[in-house]
């Protein structure tokens, strides 16, 4: 690709998102600097700058770039925010959101996909991101026996069953903003908690969407993870 068709494809897209409701300029900034060719296999790189969710293996995908700025607007970032994303997969949306708030912890249940997202982060240079592999439903573990600071706002990208977990609630701060997507397959809504007080919460219904269960525990080391025949 030459670099002006590089440009056209990265302009093409936020000039789509644009037009489908996303406003705000830092997300747009993002999603025209972050290159999403480099979160995808070499055989769907021609593919990266359309609006369509894609394979990452182990049976993942990487998100429709229209819900990925869907959810990074929903949480209203100003740049000094710790952020808490559950469901690292290929590391696009963790990206993203490492250009716009302070520090971005982020859990992913595949080993692998994690190793890999983590080599990107390197190559693109992104240093504000800790990552690590672990069940994201249980929230940021604690360390030395010490709780983590609640955060300001929480991104899970794989979907809840019926309700947010508990720990993601607990974690938290009061006045913060949770994103999440909440429902089986087939009837999944994009939902955003407002923090009013300690167990007080808003809900607000943002669209409807099509993600990956939220799933318990680290996934089996298999090539296919939870997806593998039997
Ligand atoms: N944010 C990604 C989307 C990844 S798909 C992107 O930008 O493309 C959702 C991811 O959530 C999958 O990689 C899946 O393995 C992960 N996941 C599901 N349940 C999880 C859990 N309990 N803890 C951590 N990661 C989880």
């Amino acid at each position: 690709m030459t670099p002006t068709q590089d440009a056209n494809k990265r302009i093409r897209l936020v000039m789509h998102l644009r037009r489908m409701g996303i406003a705000d300029s830092r997300v747009l900034g993002a999603m025209e600097k972050v290159p999403r060719d480099a979160f995808v296999g070499p055989e769907l790189k021609h593919q990266a700058w359309e609006d369509t969710a894609l394979p990452i293996g182990r049976g993942q995908t990487i998100s429709q770039p229209y819900i990925v700025a869907l959810m990074t607007q929903a949480l209203e970032l100003k740049g000094r925010e710790t952020v808490l994303e559950i469901g690292t997969g290929c590391g696009y949306q963790t990206a993203i959101l490492a250009h716009l708030c302070r520090r971005i912890y982020t859990i992913e249940r595949h080993k692998p996909l994690l190793e890999d997202a983590e080599k990107r982060f390197e190559a693109l240079r992104l240093r504000n991101i800790t990552a690590i592999a672990g069940d994201g439903m249980k929230g940021w573990p604690r360390i030395n026996g010490i709780e983590p600071e609640p955060f300001d706002r929480i991104i899970v990208t794989a979907a809840a069953r019926e309700k947010p977990p508990q720990a993601l609630k607990d974690q938290l701060k009061p006045g913060g903003l949770m994103v999440i997507p909440v429902g089986g397959s087939g009837e999944q809504v994009l939902k955003l908690y407002r923090k009013e007080s300690e167990d007080t919460f808003a809900v607000r219904d943002l669209a409807p969407v099509r993600f990956v269960p939220l799933l318990p525990d680290l996934a089996p080391d298999k090539p296919n993870g939870d997806h593998a025949a039997a």
